[in-house]
C-alpha cells in the first residue's frame, strides 16, 4: 500500500520538478534546513512538551518553557539552515519563536481547554485499498464528551482567510482517522493557530464533504502516479527551495554566484547572454528605425508620385494592393454559417492546428485520440529564448 502525506502531495502541486528531485530521485542536498522550517519544528517541539508536562500534572512555567525552547535552538542551530530573506539574521527568528510562545501560553494558560489525547500523532489512514495518508496531528484534544479538536499549529506569516480554511484539506483528511478510531465522536472540529498573529481559526466538515475529498485525494495521487513528465514550476516558493543548486532554472545562478568579477565575465554562459541580449536589443531598435524609414519612403513616393525611388545602386518599388479583413476567430460564427451555406466550406476551411497542438500538449484529448492523429503529427523539439531582467546580477561586476 502506498503512502501518502500532505506535504508530499503539496509538493507536487507546488512542482512537479521538486516533487521528482524529492521523492523518486530522493536526491539529498546541502541544503538542509530553511530558517522558517527550522522555527516551526522549535516551536512545535516547544508545544509538545508543555502538553506532555501536563499530561503530568506538571504546569510548565512560561519562563521554563521559553528556556527549554532556547536551548533546544542553540543546540540544533547549525550553519547549514538558510535564512532567505535579507535583514534578518538568526536571533530575528529565535526571538519570533519566543513571542509565539509567549502569546500562546498567555492566551491559553491554564490549558483546560480539552482533555488531550495525542502529541504529534504517527498515525495511518487508509484512503481506499491502494493508498494510506500519513496523519501527523500536533495535537488531538477531546473539548466535551465525543466532541474531538484536531490542533495544528502555524508559524507562518500568512493568515489565510475563513474560505481557504474550510477548504482545508490536511486537518480534513486527518478527521478520517479520528472518525476511523474512535466509537463516541459527534463532532470534529479543525482548529489551526497562526502563533504570528495570536489568533484561532476553526473549521468543520460534513460526512459528504469528507467523502468528496477523499475521493478527490485518491484522485491527485493516481495523477501523480502516472505523471510522465514534472516540468519545473517557478513561483515565490522557489526561494525556499533547496533544489535550487540543481534545478535547472536557478542552476547556472548558483555556479556563476560566488565567481570573482573576472572569473564571472569569463563564463561562457554570461557571456553568451550578455551578447545575445545586445544583439536582440540593436535588432530591436533597427526594426524601429526601418519601419520609420520605410513610413517616410512610402510618403515620399506618394507626394512625388512615383513607383520607384532610385538610391545610389539600390531602388525601392513601392506597390499598393487591396487586402481583405474577416472576422476574428471569435466573431466567424455567421460568417462560418455564410459559407457554409454557400457551400463553400469543404474547399475553403482547414483544420486549426495551433488548436489541435494546444488541446494535445495541455491533454485535453482523449489518448484514443490522440494515438489515431498521431501518424499525421511529427513532434519536433523547438528551443526558445526569452531575455528578460535579472535581480541576481553578480555583485562583484
Ligand atoms: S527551484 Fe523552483 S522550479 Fe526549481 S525545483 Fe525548486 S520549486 Fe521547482
Amino acid at each position: 500500500m502506498a503512502t501518502y502525506s500532505h506535504s508530499k502531495i503539496c509538493c507536487f502541486e507546488q512542482c512537479p520538478l521538486k516533487y521528482k528531485f524529492q521523492y523518486i530521485d530522493k536526491i539529498k542536498t546541502e541544503i538542509e534546513q530553511t530558517v522558517e522550517a527550522f522555527l516551526g519544528s522549535m516551536v512545535h517541539e516547544a508545544l509538545e512538551k508543555l502538553y506532555t508536562d501536563l499530561k503530568f500534572q506538571k504546569i510548565t512555567s512560561l519562563n521554563e518553557l521559553l528556556d527549554f525552547y532556547n536551548d533546544l535552538w542553540q543546540k540544533n542551530w547549525n550553519d547549514a539552515i538558510v535564512i532567505v530573506k535579507k535583514g534578518y539574521d538568526q536571533e530575528n527568528y529565535r526571538k519570533m519563536g519566543e513571542k509565539f510562545i509567549t502569546d500562546y501560553y498567555n492566551h491559553y494558560y491554564p490549558f483546560n481547554q480539552g482533555k488531550v489525547l495525542g502529541l504529534e500523532t504517527t498515525e495511518f489512514v487508509d484512503l481506499n485499498d491502494e493508498y494510506k495518508f500519513h496523519v501527523r496531528i500536533d495535537r488531538l484534544d477531546e473539548a466535551k464528551e465525543g466532541i474531538y479538536e484536531i490542533h495544528d499549529y502555524k508559524t507562518g506569516r500568512y493568515l489565510p482567510d475563513q474560505a481557504k480554511i474550510d477548504e482545508d484539506r490536511q486537518l480534513a483528511l486527518y478527521s478520517l482517522w479520528v472518525l476511523k478510531t474512535f466509537g463516541d465522536v459527534k463532532k470534529v472540529k479543525l482548529v489551526w493557530h497562526y502563533l504570528a498573529f495570536d489568533k484561532e481559526l476553526v473549521s468543520e466538515r460534513t460526512n459528504d464533504q469528507l467523502m468528496k475529498l477523499r475521493k478527490e485525494t485518491i484522485q491527485r495521487i493516481k495523477k501523480i502516479e502516472a505523471a510522465k513528465e514534472f516540468p519545473p514550476n517557478v513561483s515565490r516558493l522557489c526561494d525556499w527551495c533547496q533544489f535550487r543548486p540543481i534545478c535547472p532554472q536557478f542552476k547556472h545562478l548558483y555556479n556563476i554566484e560566488d565567481m570573482e568579477a573576472e572569473e564571472y565575465l569569463k563564463d561562457d554562459g554570461v557571456k553568451l547572454v550578455n551578447k545575445y541580449a545586445e544583439l536582440h536589443e540593436k535588432i530591436k531598435d533597427l526594426s524601429d528605425e526601418l519601419e520609420k524609414v520605410r513610413e517616410r519612403l512610402i510618403e515620399f513616393a506618394k507626394n512625388e508620385e512615383v513607383d520607384i525611388v532610385y538610391g545610389s545602386d539600390v531602388k525601392a518599388s513601392i506597390d499598393s494592393y487591396e487586402s481583405f479583413s474577416f472576422p476574428s476567430k471569435n466573431q466567424r460564427k455567421e460568417f462560418n454559417e455564410t459559407v457554409k451555406q454557400l457551400g463553400l466550406w469543404n474547399e475553403l476551411a482547414t483544420v486549426d492546428t495551433y488548436e489541435l497542438a494546444k488541446k494535445i500538449k495541455n491533454k485535453e484529448l482523449h489518448e484514443e485520440l490522440i494515438k489515431i492523429l498521431e501518424k499525421f503529427i511529427e513532434k519536433k523539439k523547438t528551443d526558445l529564448i526569452r531575455i528578460s531582467r535579472s535581480m541576481n546580477n553578480n555583485n562583484n561586476c
